[in-house]
């Protein structure tokens, strides 16, 4: 039984089943339009810059930069109140797109335009993560129980395995 209530889960759609597949692999994944090569997210069928319909799906760098963030501090939803006060915010990715989502790995007072990040993965069902950023490097100066990047990782290498063993992230 989770730790603390489920967030609200993807309901994914023609367009973005990739993108929750890609997740659920740990893997981070965004369109690349084959006329123009621009990379775009949210996934869609046609391409914002030229108006192609033709893409193909890459693995993204997983890497990217704070672009603008918040600190919540609730009340918010049963599944995030153990988290408060906590950063989120809008990742400008290496590929050039944004993804929204929670920054970890530092206080949230800590977090700032620049800082870099990479995507990390809770397990939240057997077929269902959701991915946030971690701080990367030494710009985390604290953070105490936040620093959980060593569980993420261990998960990774656990894989398919690691979840059938009933091993999930539990939000702290
Ligand atoms: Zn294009």
């Amino acid at each position: 039984m989770p730790a603390h209530p489920l967030p609200p889960l993807p309901q994914p759609g023609p367009d973005t089943a990739e993108f929750w597949e890609g997740c659920r692999r740990h893997e981070l994944r965004i369109q690349r339009c084959a006329a123009c090569r621009r990379a775009r997210f949210a996934p869609r069928p046609a391409c914002p810059h030229c108006g192609d319909l033709r893409f193909a799906w890459v693995r993204a760098s997983g890497r990217g930069r704070v672009h603008s963030w918040t600190v919540i501090h609730g009340p918010t939803l049963p599944a995030f109140q153990h988290l408060v006060p906590y950063a989120a915010g809008v990742i400008a990715l290496d590929e050039g797109v944004f993804m929204v989502g929670q920054i970890r790995g530092c206080p949230p007072e800590a977090v700032g335009e620049g800082l870099r990040v990479r995507v990390e993965f809770d397990d939240v069902g057997e077929d269902v993560s959701l991915p946030h950023w971690r701080v990367v490097g030494g710009a985390a100066t604290g953070g105490g129980g936040r620093a959980r990047g060593s569980s993420a990782a261990a998960r990774r290498r656990g894989g398919r395995a690691g979840r059938a063993r009933g091993a999930r992230t539990r939000r702290r």
